[in-house]
């Protein structure tokens, strides 16, 4: 036994260790001592309550890629020009589609000329009228 060794053992009176039994490692995350990709997970998140919307983004049929954007969106995370402006305040904050007004969550989706010219095109195909829906009509 190294000196370190015998110092730390001096402070721990009550520890006994069984020579006779070897030892084993213990995940501790985790209830029943073994490691889990998803026990990992669990306690790196900070957990967060379920959204009565959760079903209409993540379901059975759903395009894994499609349906992380709309969650990031409606979470408002999208790296838009006016998230981007917080932490950069010389960030051009300029619609890269228009060129006329600022980029948010709401412009990008709904208020920009483009992507209104998209939904009214896309809901004609659809044989309904486009309804000029807000971005908070749509989140509700
Ligand atoms: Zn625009």
């Amino acid at each position: 036994m190294s000196i370190d060794l015998f110092k730390i053992r001096s402070r721990m009176p009550s520890y006994n260790p069984n020579s006779n039994v070897n030892d084993r490692a213990r995940w501790l995350p985790s209830s029943n001592g073994t490691y889990s990709a998803s026990s990992a997970l669990a306690s790196l998140r900070t957990p967060h309550p379920f959204v009565p919307w959760f079903k209409l983004v993540w379901f059975s049929q759903n395009i894994p890629r499609m349906s992380f954007i709309l969650w990031v969106a409606i979470r408002g995370r999208l790296s838009t020009w006016d998230c981007i402006h917080k932490y950069d305040p010389m960030a051009v904050t300029t619609c890269v589609l228009c060129n006329t007004h600022p980029e948010s969550h709401a412009h990008l989706f709904f208020e920009c000329l483009f992507s209104r010219a998209i939904w009214t095109q896309l809901m004609n195909i659809c044989g309904s009228p486009w309804n000029g829906l807000c971005w908070n009509a749509f989140i509700d």
